[in-house]
């Protein structure tokens, strides 16, 4: 059978990258990774999870674990969440909070809520590729997000030919690929060119939590509310995660923004799947109440030294022409190598000869621009690691430039 011919058009823009089949191979056990984005799973609360797991199935709460519920997500974790919102400068109630399945799923339902064909996302140029990922199935044009030049709300809107600018979308701490944090005089600027085309801006603050040095940020969502005085004035939504603090595995992270975006897109999960899994959101609010910042704290110092260890690592081994990000929290640092290098050949020959691997940089740009540049995450390796990967990949390099 010709599947192709049943397939939906919107189908055309999803595809495996050949990126992704050469990380395949990273499961095998010589392989120094610092390719995937991800916790290392020595730090997850195991113990705590498996008390809390335990705790939700007792008898006065196991019908509430294993039981059908609503689909803006369980009250408890929703209500944990506000506090935590109101930390950070952004006083909410639980009306403005929905609980997703990771804050992928945040990012899939925004895309559907706001792109029809042929609209525009702004994003930035790198940008998070599972973004990307998100918003191809609702077939929008990309143009890029670039606050630092001065160029004009009017100018986008005009690049955006038949369609329309819907949001921007940005990772805005310690940003999955390159490291950076926006600052606050960017925040300010892309609310303006928010107001100015009149559309919605998508905050992915995965790594928010993340910082291990320097002054923290205010969100751009509690800049705009310091504006426009209430959260449902507010054209901002905010994505966050316990994926990077907690636990990836459990598949919750949560979108906090305008009752309005909220109230649409809960009927839109309630389509998709209903809600998230109930037990896991228990078991992250129970860990959360009793452990969220000591844990975080825990988990910051690791991936500090981490990072400590990989900038040393890169200042003694790169050759002269290449340049790097120096992130003040998160998982990743972000290379520029001489234009003439091609990463992902890199990573071909990086595999076969020094086992070592990376993403590279290309796939992270809606234009498949950057081939000369590549990401480095430092979550998972150990310091040895790091040492003896970025060594390998120095020797490569210097005999590339
Ligand atoms: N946003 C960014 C910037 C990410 O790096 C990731 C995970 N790699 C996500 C969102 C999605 O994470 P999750 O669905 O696990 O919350």
């Amino acid at each position: 059978m010709d599947w192709h011919q049943i397939f939906a058009a919107r189908n055309d823009r999803m595809k495996a990258s050949e990126i992704r089949e050469l990380l395949k191979l990273l499961d095998q056990p010589d392989i120094i990774s610092f390719a995937g984005g991800i916790p290392d799973p020595d730090l997850f609360p195991a113990q705590a999870f498996q008390d809390a797991f335990s705790q939700a199935l007792n008898p006065d709460t196991q019908a509430t674990a294993l039981q059908y519920s609503v689909s803006e997500g369980y009250a408890p974790l929703r209500d944990w969440i506000v506090g935590e919102m109101a930390r950070l400068g952004i006083p909410c109630t639980r009306d403005n909070i929905l609980i997703t399945s990771g804050s992928q799923q945040a990012l899939d339902y925004l895309g559907k809520l706001m792109l029809n064909v042929g609209d525009t996302a702004l994003v930035g140029w790198p940008t998070y590729l599972g973004a990307l990922g998100a918003f191809n199935a609702y077939e929008p044009r990309y143009d890029r997000l670039d606050p630092e030049t001065n160029r004009s709300a009017a100018d986008y809107a005009k690049a955006a030919g038949k369609g329309r600018v819907k949001f921007a979308y940005m990772s805005v701490d310690f940003a999955n690929p390159t490291g950076r944090t926006l600052d606050a005089q960017m925040r300010e600027r892309v609310i303006d060119l928010a107001d100015e085309l009149d559309i919605a801006v998508i905050e992915d603050a995965a790594y928010q939590s993340l910082r291990f040095e320097g002054e923290a940020l205010a969100p751009v969502l509690a800049r705009e509310i310091e504006r426009k005085g209430s959260i449902d004035a507010c054209r901002t939504i905010y994505c966050g995660s316990f994926s990077k603090t907690l636990a990836p595995g459990l598949r919750v992270g949560w979108m906090c923004g305008a009752q309005e975006v909220i109230d649409q897109v809960v009927l839109m999960k309630q389509a998709a799947d209903l809600h998230s899994s109930t037990i896991n959101q228990m078991a992250i609010a129970t860990v959360a109440n009793a452990q969220f910042d000591s844990h975080v704290a825990t988990i910051k110092k690791a991936y500090r030294a981490r990072r400590d260890r990989m900038l040393s690592a890169l200042e003694a081994h790169m050759p002269e022409g290449v340049t790097w990000t120096r992130p003040e929290g998160g998982m990743f640092i972000w290379l520029e190598l001489p234009t003439q290098i091609n990463a992902a050949d890199l990573l071909a020959q990086s595999l076969k000869t020094e086992r070592v691997a990376f993403v590279p940089g290309h796939a992270f740009f809606a234009d498949g621009s950057g081939t000369n540049t590549m990401r480095l995450s430092f979550s998972r390796t150990d310091e040895a690691g790091i040492d003896e990967g970025i060594a390998r990949l120095g020797r490569l390099i210097t005999a590339a430039v």
